[in-house]
């Protein structure tokens, strides 16, 4: 693996407006985190695009799969799952900041701030291990998907004690 695997040559393409160019690139990004929802350091990350030479600059669409690992934010299970997210950006000469745009070099295209970014606005944020998961025991943090815990029904719900309270007092 080459220590730069997300540069494209693009010396000769630039010159061609109206060119367009498949390249499909995989390769590490380090570690990418948004809230508790990881893209870990060793993940394979994989760029299939098409580069599309315009007047100004090139056009990079395609997209960017990965994978990513969290907890299931009411049972705490280890969960996670693949991503593909698809993009569309404009690469110019003196892109970047504070434009929509990444910069252009003279002579490679670096898809790997487009990669990032993709993947950090989709990853999932506080997911669940499924749509039903019905967490832990909140008196003794059992999982409550393991069929409950000595705590089930020994105690009442304070919530429901206060509706009880509010009940009598309108009796
Ligand atoms: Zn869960
Ligand atoms: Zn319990």
């Amino acid at each position: 693996m080459t220590t730069r695997p997300w540069q494209v040559p693009v010396t000769a393409l630039r010159r061609a407006v109206g060119a367009r160019h498949v390249e499909r690139r995989s390769g590490r990004l380090g570690e990418l985190r948004i809230a508790d929802t990881v893209v870990p350091t060793d993940t394979e990350t994989t760029v299939d695009v098409v580069l599309s030479v315009v007047v100004g600059g090139i056009e990079v669409e395609g997209t960017v799969s990965s994978t990513w690992g969290a907890q299931c934010r009411r049972c705490l299970r280890p969960v996670g799952g693949s991503i593909e997210v698809p993009v569309r950006e404009l690469y110019r000469p003196g892109g970047g900041d504070e434009e929509d745009t990444y910069p252009l070099g003279t002579d490679t295209l670096d898809l790997e701030p487009l990669a990032r970014d993709a993947l950090l606005l989709a990853l999932p944020l506080a997911p669940l291990c499924r749509d039903d998961c019905s967490g832990l025991c909140p008196m003794c943090g059992a999982d409550l998907a393991e069929g409950g815990c000595a705590c089930a029904g020994a105690a009442a719900d304070p919530r429901w004690a206060a509706l009880d309270v509010l009940r009598s007092g309108t009796d």
